[in-house]
């Protein structure tokens, strides 16, 4: 057996209590252990002379232990004391409650130290140092050079890390066998073989080395997951066993030019995208992209009068009950008319009668007789779906259609890793005549002045989003709160003469409904809401969104939520409000006033804050990586087409496939 598959309780050096806390680190064997990368490094490179130490400095230091000695104080505490001399001066080490050192470390030893420099009894002392014992045959590891700082948990130092990672790297003689790296891909990204970068992401000599170890197992992680979706997308298609379409061209066209508008370029392309793929028995599985309000459901709508057309039903499924109501009455209105019969399936409603295309929620996972010919799968919001709901779709048939769709604008090179399997088509065009909604940043003294603002709009019967912001991506008990105290205080204070409505994600179902219900009537002149509605309501009379701490969403977010607003005839605002007096803050906010597009400020938002701004509003399915960024689109390019060349070259497959198997063992793979 390979060595390094040993579990990490079956080594001489770990006991029981280390296995089972390393276990909640993820880290089962000694292979998991050495890919528990450090997230930075101390540089202790410099060491300095002790008669150069600064009060007030953590320094790395070395010298001979004069004496040791074990002292109570006036207050009784324990402290031990050490004198250490390099030959320039000597310096005190102190320690609290540790008198076990006054055993371990033994005068005229010689000790590495690393801690912070302090007066100590009016004279210059060493407090709590990091130590270690040096030795001619033994390079130090924890008070010298680059020292790896690790992701730890109780239990588990950096510096109990260091030395079994260390121990293991000694001893394990068959490191060269653990390369997974094709030859010329390392030689051709002039990137370390794993026996080198392994040793040299714990240990490196300097940073150089560092960082080129660290670049081979980004590399390394990127290149895997692309190959793993890739290979996935592979035996998707390579099933060709779904229905292929007949497409006919007359009834289509029919359709389409009988909806009340005109398709715009990109809906137009997007369908064509779709169609063909329909056409054969190499299932779909697409993804369509576009920011909310671009039409995607009316491509759905097409792309289901064609599959009905063929004789064969459809599964929509929305990711809450409000949307896949809203999509129920929508698909009704499209579809009805063509004498296709559409059924609502949700936790409220239950279809009874067979129909052609049933649009529901999750609960449509748990109906005992979906249909046996379902020909096209659609699913709104995919990231709101877990991947074992996904996968547990798609093992319902054999092979079926897959249509997904999705408002969150993601950068291509992030959904290149998140979506790796799927086609996309985007829509990056709004319909035509769709008005821009005005947006401003308001500072805290113009409180008062939105209000006002906001009562002149209720006063012409416009209605009104005010939106409080989640602290945690799930939504948690504060955050709830957090809307319903501001609703509790606009009714009351602000706003006593007008309808005030609260809506949440805790709500039932039933009262959201009816929450729903009275702001779609106009009944309600305000809504107060948590970002639930950020996926889908759809009210053409309001005509302000409100965001309360704005600068807690990232900009695509925000984007998503005003696009909840100038869906109707009327001209439509957004007022983002923070009482951050950042200028920074101001700044990043201030570019919604001017920026439009989804898709860019997705970018952007992946520039200015990084992948996590993007991750908060995705939720499920989102691949934990060890040590590669998903803003490191370069290398994610490189990857991807890297993957792509293996994978089509004549050994590829198997190659890729004995990778992707170990990749599915490990599960590394975000899907
Ligand atoms: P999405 O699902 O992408 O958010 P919808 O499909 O719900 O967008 O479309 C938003 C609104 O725009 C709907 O009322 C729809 O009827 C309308 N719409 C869709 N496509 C067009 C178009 N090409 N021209 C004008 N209006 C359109
Ligand atoms: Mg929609």
């Amino acid at each position: 057996m390979k060595i390094l598959k040993t579990p990490v309780e079956k080594t001489t050096n770990i006991g029981p209590y280390h296995s089972g806390r390393l276990k909640r680190l993820g880290i089962f064997t000694l292979e998991d252990l050495l890919y528990h990368f450090p997230n930075r490094y101390e540089d202790l490179t410099s060491k300095k002379k002790l008669n150069e130490v600064e009060a007030g400095k953590k320094e790395a230091v070395e010298g001979v232990v004069w004496e040791i000695r074990n002292v109570r104080t006036r207050y009784g505490k324990q402290l031990t004391l050490a004198t250490i001399n390099d030959g320039t001066a000597s310096i005190e080490c102190v320690w609290f409650n540790q008198t076990y050192l006054e055993r371990l470390i033994r005068t005229g030893q010689r000790v590495g130290l690393w801690g912070k420099v302090s007066i100590f009894n009016k004279k210059l002392a060493i407090m709590n140092p990091e130590y270690e014992f040096l030795e001619s045959n033994k390079p130090p590891i924890h008070t010298s050079g680059l020292v790896p700082i690790y992701p730890e948990t109780a239990g588990v130092s950096s510096k109990w890390l260091r030395s079994r990672i260390k121990f293991i790297l000694e001893e394990a003689k068959d490191l060269k066998s653990y390369e997974l790296l094709p030859t010329d891909i390392l030689e051709k990204h002039n990137l370390p073989a794993w026996p080198i970068a392994i040793k040299n992401i714990h240990f490196p000599k300097d940073s150089k080395s560092r960082d080129l170890a660290r670049r081979r197992f980004s590399f390394e992680e990127l290149f895997f997951i692309q190959l793993l979706s890739l290979t996935r997308k592979k035996a998707w298609q390579d099933l060709k066993n779904a229905p292929a379409m007949q497409i006919d061209q007359e009834k289509l066209v029919g359709f389409i030019s009988s909806l009340p508008f005109e398709l715009t370029m990109a809906q137009k392309g997007a369908v064509k995208e779709i169609l063909n793929d329909l056409k054969t028995d190499k299932p779909m599985n697409r993804l369509l992209q576009g920011d909310v309000g671009s039409g995607k459901t009316v491509v759905a709508a097409i792309a289901s009068y064609l599959v009905i057309l063929n004789g064969l039903k459809i599964i929509f499924m929305a990711p809450t009950e409000i949307l896949a109501n809203q999509h129920f009455q929508t698909l009704r209105t499209l579809l009805e008319p063509y004498g296709i019969k559409i059924g609502l399936h949700t936790g409220a409603y239950k279809v009874k009668e067979e129909v052609n295309l049933y649009v529901g929620t999750h609960a449509l996972l748990f109906k005992k007789d979906l249909p046996k010919n379902v020909g096209l799968i659609i699913i709104d919001e995919q990231h709101r779906f877990g991947v074992e709901q996904r996968a547990k779709l798609r093992g319902k048939g054999k092979a079926v259609h897959f249509l997904t769709m999705s408002a969150t604008p993601i950068p291509r090179t992030m959904s290149l890793t998140l979506y790796g399997d799927l086609d996309i088509s985007i829509i990056d065009q709004m319909p035509k005549g769709r008005q821009i909604v005005q947006t401003f940043v308001v500072p805290k003294e113009k409180r008062d002045k939105a209000y006002e603002f906001i009562r002149k709009h209720v006063g012409e019967k416009r209605q009104v989003f005010i939106i409080c912001p989640l602290i945690d991506p799930s939504e948690t008990q504060t955050s709830v709160k957090s809307a319903t105290a501001e609703w509790e205080r606009l009714k009351s204070r602000v706003f006593p003469d007008l309808k005030l409505d609260l809506l949440h994600g805790r709500l039932k179902s039933k009262e959201k409904a009816s929450v729903l219900k009275n702001f779609n009537s106009g009944e309600t002149d305000i809504l107060v809401a948590t970002p639930v509605v950020e996926v889908g309501i759809d009210v053409p009379n309001a005509t302000i969104m409100m965001v309360e701490a704005a600068e807690r969403f990232g900009l695509a977010q925000l984007h998503q939520m005003r696009g909840r607003v100038g869906r109707g005839a009327n001209k439509s605002y957004c007022l983002l409000f923070t009482e951050s007096q950042s200028p920074a803050v101001v700044r990043r906010l201030k570019i919604l006033e001017k920026k439009h597009n989804g898709l860019e400020l997705a970018e952007l938002d992946l520039k200015l804050r990084g992948p996590g701004e993007i991750y908060g509003t995705l939720q499920h399915g989102i691949p934990v990586l060890k040590i590669a960024s998903l803003s490191d689109s370069r290398l994610i390019e490189t990857t991807r087409e890297e993957a792509l060349q293996l994978l089509n070259s004549t050994k590829g497959t198997e190659k890729s496939l004995e990778l992707a198997q170990k990749l599915e063992e490990e599960n590394v793979a975000p899907d």
